[in-house]
């Protein structure tokens, strides 16, 4: 398991081929030199969403979230530190609903913090309600990713 995978930069929307065995050698933008991966939770816009979520195959894990909400507030320092476990093997981003409404009324997010898993374009798991333990979240994530392996992107 060693073909490339199209990992899309976080900082200017290139999408890169990254071999397998590479993603975890801390590669950087062929563009804009970059990490592409800094271990960290990725803000998304709707463009930015749209861009991971299409061309990206490496799972895309989505918290939507809004900062007036308590409960997201108290998943926030899980989910950072579920980046740290799930990265570079998944792609970790926050899409805030606030800023992004026409997005989550798209996605029909109808309560927050949800998290989503999308996986070559297609959504694949839902979880509505705040998991404040990272292990809770990185499990979760991989069980999903596991049980819907990448196929080729839409
Ligand atoms: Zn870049």
């Amino acid at each position: 398991m060693n073909e490339p995978l199209h990992v899309v930069c976080p900082s200017c929307g290139a999408t890169n081929r990254v071999r397998s065995g590479d993603l975890g050698r801390s590669p950087d933008c062929g563009q804009c030199k970059q990490p592409l991966f800094r271990g960290r939770p990725v803000e998304l816009d709707e463009a930015g969403f749209d861009r991971q979520v299409q061309r990206s195959q490496v799972p895309v894990l989505v918290d939507f979230w809004a900062p007036w909400c308590g409960p997201c507030r108290m998943m926030a320092p899980a989910y950072e530190r579920a980046a740290q476990l799930l990265e570079p093997h998944m792609r970790v981003t926050k899409v805030d609903t606030e800023q992004a409404q026409a997005l989550a009324a798209r996605l029909g997010i109808r309560s927050i913090p949800t998290l989503a898993l999308f996986v070559a374009g297609r959504e694949v798991a839902r979880q509505p309600g705040a998991l404040t333990r990272a292990d809770d979240i990185a499990r979760w994530a991989r069980a999903h990713a596991a049980s819907n392996p990448a196929g080729q992107p839409i």
